[in-house]
């Protein structure tokens, strides 16, 4: 049985930022049906990490960086600013590596507060969900 945090994507995203989490969906690693927003289970990228590969996130597989994987999650929106969260992942991928996973959510939690608040700087927009403070991330 997977222990991630619901945070943390298998694909590396870090869904504590995303204008979704805790509003229509509970986190790519939660197992809870009960979520109103349905995408993830039909993800491509989670059914292979978690189903196929057995894996917690991509980087553990041998393949990483995948066709799946790129084609979903790094080629598009290339250039669109909105999606500069997920264009970086290789980077920050490469450093959570050989991290433990409390230190994975430290890091990415940290990574993504509010320098202002207690609030969470959610990407797209990279603004703060609590005082609306906009983010040079
Ligand atoms: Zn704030």
């Amino acid at each position: 049985m997977r222990k991630i945090p619901n945070e943390l994507a298998p694909c590396g995203v870090f869904c504590g930022a995303c204008p979704s989490f805790l509003k229509t969906c509970l986190g790519c690693a939660s197992e809870n049906k009960e979520q109103s927003r349905k995408s993830k289970w039909g993800c491509r990228i989670r059914v292979c990490c978690y189903n196929i590969k057995k894996n917690n996130f991509c980087i553990e597989c041998e393949e990483y960086p995948c066709k799946i994987y790129n084609k979903k999650l790094l080629d598009p929106h290339q250039g669109d600013i909105r999606f500069k969260y997920r264009h970086e992942i290789p980077e920050v991928f490469m450093q959570l590596k050989n991290m433990d996973i409390v230190y994975i959510l430290e890091y990415q939690k940290k990574r993504w507060a509010c320098p202002n608040c207690d609030g969470t700087i959610k990407f797209y927009h990279y603004q703060c969900d609590k005082c609306g403070n906009k983010s040079t991330i």
